[in-house]
């Protein structure tokens, strides 16, 4: 079986240190936090910048570059800037993509709109053609994040019509609350639409966060993991930090006989740059 990318998604947006209490906030604290999952065998990181203040996500180039700089100063990780903007907020297109600016090789590109913390997550047609249009132009390859089956048939479709390229990578996030469920029924349903040279890395929120990473480690995909997406180590137990769970992936990995991807065979795999 391939090797197993580890990805880690140290901070998202929306989990606040009122619940959380080491969630990082500051740019420096996000680096830290990527740097440490780094150690731990993480080789993708995907990062989200926050207010140092309030802790609020915000798209501010200057706070993503404070975090990009040294991560590829120190690191040779592969860097997944979000391009999801804050959900229930309508950002201009312009500021939800500021982060291409920086050709990160990796960046989020969320197939269709849906419900999520509260609001909607709006990714609206145009607004699918405009980022595509700029990761090409940029360089940047889509990590296209699926929380549902059409959000797959979308992606498709824009790749019929020349505006993702082959070989796709998916990224789908099952168990939010208003989206596809983290089972292994859907995860096996949804992989039946992938073409076959197409990549795949699985996210489980919550609760579903275990079960879907044995299932990505199983079915030979990728994982990702992070306090973005869960927040307890185990039930009622809430995590110290996002080495902790890539930890856990990189012992599950061991067990199993697959070996963890660096960096570089994350490239390869992926097949970045190309
Ligand atoms: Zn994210």
């Amino acid at each position: 079986m391939e090797k197993v990318i580890i990805t880690a998604a140290v901070t998202g947006s929306r989990n606040m240190r009122d619940i959380v209490p080491n969630i990082p906030y500051t740019p420096e604290e996000i680096t830290q936090a990527c740097l440490e999952s780094y150690e731990a065998g993480a080789a993708i990181v995907h990062i989200h910048v926050r207010d140092p203040e309030t802790g609020k996500g915000i798209q501010d180039l200057e706070l993503y570059r404070q975090v990009v700089e040294p991560l590829r100063e120190k690191t040779d990780l592969v860097l997944c800037l979000t391009t999801s903007g804050i959900a229930g907020r309508n950002l201009p297109y312009e500021h939800r993509l500021v982060p291409l600016e920086l050709k990160p090789e990796l960046a989020s590109f969320d197939a269709g709109s849906i419900n999520l913390g509260g609001g909607v997550f709006s990714n609206p047609p145009d607004f699918l053609d405009v980022a595509a249009e700029k990761m090409i132009e940029a360089g940047v390859k889509p990590e296209i994040e699926v929380f549902d089956t059409g959000m797959i048939v979308t992606a498709l479709r824009m790749r019929d019509q020349g505006k993702l390229l082959d070989p796709l990578h998916f990224q789908f996030v099952l168990g939010t609350p208003w989206g596809a469920p983290a089972t292994p029924q859907t995860l096996l349903h949804m992989l039946e639409f992938l073409p076959s040279d197409a990549t795949w890395s699985v996210i489980g929120i919550g609760k579903g966060h275990l079960p879907m990473s044995m299932m990505g480690m199983i079915m030979g995909g990728h994982i990702r993991v992070g306090l973005e997406d869960n927040i307890y180590y185990s039930r009622g137990v809430l995590a110290d930090n996002n080495a902790q769970f890539v930890e856990r992936i990189v012992s599950l990995a061991r067990e199993y006989g697959r070996e963890v991807a660096t960096p570089e065979d994350a490239r390869e795999l992926l097949r970045l740059g190309n």
